[in-house]
C-alpha cells in the first residue's frame, strides 16, 4: 500500500518538471511508524510525505514519487532491508537518491553492514521530530543540489554543442558565396596563399583555373538576369561535382567566373581537369540561343601551373592563368588553354 500527502498545494510538486520540493519516502512494514513519521512531518512546509508499506513496490514507488530522501526500515517480512539498499543503488533512477536506514538497535556492526550496503545515515527508530526532520532537509538538499549542478552541466554542454555547431555553420557561411554555394572571393585569397606557402615548402606543382562563361552578357540580355543567376548556380554545382579531391577549392572569382586551384597538381593534370570541367558545363545542355559558339551555353577555360620560387608570387599564377583564360576566349571560346609563356609555367 502506498499514500501520498502533499502540503503547500500551491507550490508544484515534485513531479512539475524542475524537483525542488523534499519528498520522503518512507519504506516500513509497520503503519505504526508510518503514521507517525506522518505525524512528524505534518507541520512542515516543502515537505511532501509517501509511504509505502510493500518493500516488494519500494523502488517502483521511489521512482514514481522522485523521493528525494529515502527513509528505509531493516526488518520487513518479505524483502530485507539492506538487500533493498542494494537495489535502490544498483538501478540508475535511484543510485543517487540519499538513503536513511531506520533500525531499532544502536549497534556498530549493524550500522557498519548498512554503510556497506550504500545507506548514507542510520537513525534508531524512532528519532525525536527535531533530528528526523533536520536530517531530511540536510540530504534532501544536497541531492537537490546535485540534481541542479547535473542539469547545469547537461545543459552547458548542449550550448557548447550548440556553439560549436554555429561556428561551423557560421564559417562556411562567411567562406561560401551567397548565390552559388561554392567558395567566395575572399576564402580564395585566403586559400590560394596557403597554398603558394604550402607548395613552395614542398616544391610541388600549384596550378590555377580560370573558368569564364561564354558570352553571358547575351544570355541575360535573352532570358533575364534571374536565369542568369540561375544558370551561375547550376555552373557552379557542376564544377564543384567534377573536382576530385577535397583539397580541391572552387570558388566564385567574380560576376560569372569561377576559379579551381589544385594542389600538388602538375601542368598536365590541371589541363585534364580544365576538359573535363568544360565537358561536363556543355553536357548541362542549357540552351543559350545567342550563343556565339554553340546552341549551349559554354564556358572557356585558362590554366596556369607553378612550382613556387621564393621570388615568385601567386598573382603571377592568378594573372598567367587569366592570360590563359583570354587566349582560349581569343581562339574562339568553348576551350581550354594552358598558359604557354614564362618560367616553369
Ligand atoms: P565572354 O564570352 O567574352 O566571356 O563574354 P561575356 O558576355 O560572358 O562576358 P562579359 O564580361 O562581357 O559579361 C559578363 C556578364 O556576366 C555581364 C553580367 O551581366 C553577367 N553577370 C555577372 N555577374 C552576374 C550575376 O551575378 N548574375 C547574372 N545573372 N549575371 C551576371
Ligand atoms: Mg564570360
Ligand atoms: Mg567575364
Amino acid at each position: 500500500m502506498t499514500e501520498t500527502e502533499s502540503r503547500d498545494s500551491g507550490e508544484p510538486g515534485p513531479s512539475a518538471g524542475k524537483v525542488s520540493r523534499v519528498m520522503v519516502l518512507l519504506v516500513d512494514d509497520q503503519a505504526m511508524v508510518g503514521e507517525a513519521v506522518r505525524r512528524a512531518l505534518l507541520s512542515q512546509p516543502g515537505i511532501d510525505f509517501h509511504y509505502c508499506s510493500d518493500p516488494a513496490e519500494a523502488l517502483e514507488v521511489a521512482e514514481q514519487v522522485r523521493a528525494t530522501v529515502i527513509l528505509q526500515d531493516l526488518v520487513m517480512p518479505t524483502i530485507d532491508g539492506l538487500t533493498l539498499v542494494r537495489r535502490y543503488r544498483a538501478n540508475p533512477a535511484t543510485a543517487e537518491i540519499p538513503i536513511v536506514v531506520l533500525s531499532t538497535k544502536e549497534d556498530p556492526a549493524a550500522k557498519g553492514d548498512a554503510f556497506a550496503a550504500g545507506a548514507n545515515d542510520y537513525l534508531v527508530k524512532l528519532p525525536s521530530q527535531v533530528e528526523l526532520i533536520a536530517r531530511i532537509r540536510y540530504h534532501s538538499r544536497a541531492y537537490l543540489n546535485q540534481l541542479e549542478r547535473d542539469e547545469a552541466y547537461r545543459a552547458l554542454r548542449v550550448s557548447q554543442r550548440q556553439l560549436v555547431e554555429k561556428n561551423i555553420e557560421l564559417q562556411r557561411m562567411t567562406h561560401s558565396d551567397g548565390l552559388t554555394g561554392v567558395c567566395n572571393r575572399r576564402h580564395f585569397d585566403e586559400y590560394i596563399q596557403e597554398e603558394w606557402s604550402r607548395s613552395l615548402r614542398d616544391q610541388s606543382a600549384l596550378s590555377v583555373l580560370m573558368i569564364d562563361i561564354d558570352d553571358f552578357k547575351q544570355y541575360n540580355d535573352t532570358y533575364g538576369h534571374l536565369a542568369g543567376d540561375e544558370v551561375l548556380k547550376k555552373v557552379a554545382s557542376t564544377l564543384q561535382l567534377n573536382v576530385s579531391r577535397s583539397t580541391d577549392l572552387v570558388a566564385r572569382f567574380g560576376g560569372e567566373e569561377f576559379a579551381l586551384i589544385m594542389r600538388t597538381t602538375p601542368r598536365e593534370g590541371a589541363f585534364a581537369v580544365a576538359r573535363k570541367l568544360r565537358l561536363s558545363v556543355q553536357d548541362l545542355g542549357l540552351v543559350h540561343g545567342r550563343s556565339s559558339v554553340a546552341g549551349h551555353l559554354t564556358v572557356s577555360v585558362g590554366g596556369a601551373s607553378v612550382i613556387p620560387s621564393r621570388d615568385g608570387s601567386f598573382l603571377d599564377l592568378i594573372e598567367a592563368a587569366d592570360k590563359a583564360l583570354y587566349e582560349a576566349k581569343r581562339a574562339g571560346k568553348n576551350q581550354e588553354m594552358m598558359y604557354k609563356g614564362g618560367s616553369g609555367q
